[in-house]
């Protein structure tokens, strides 16, 4: 098995990476991956105390949650362009490339 890659018009290669884990011990919940991704894959989630996902509300005050974490909403949706973990500062992203 080899990874897909794609060949550019103008001759050069690319190995689309798509998204398969955040990090969520790692994760400070900072949003930047989020304002960089163009496809709708991703959301950002509370961890309760007994680590249960719980939603995010507009209410800042709002105590439901330990604290906030990005998580995979849509995986379909990623095109593998990696902008996410480029942009993170805690390195919380696996990538994986798709195999033929
Ligand atoms: S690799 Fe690109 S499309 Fe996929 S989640 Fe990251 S920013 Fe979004
Ligand atoms: S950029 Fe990294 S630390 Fe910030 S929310 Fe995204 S995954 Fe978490």
């Amino acid at each position: 098995m080899s990874d897909i890659t794609i060949t550019m018009p103008d001759g050069r290669t690319w190995t689309p990476k798509f998204v398969k884990e955040i990090n969520k011990e790692k994760c400070i919940g900072c949003g930047r991956c989020f304002k960089v991704c163009g496809r709708d894959v991703l959301q950002l989630v509370g961890i309760d105390d007994e680590g249960q996902y719980v939603a995010v509300g507009d209410d800042e005050d709002d105590d439901e949650y330990e604290k906030k974490v990005m998580t995979i909403a849509n995986q379909m949706n990623c095109v593998g362009c990696e902008a996410c973990s480029k942009i993170c500062p805690k390195k919380c992203y696996t990538h994986e490339a798709m195999s033929e």
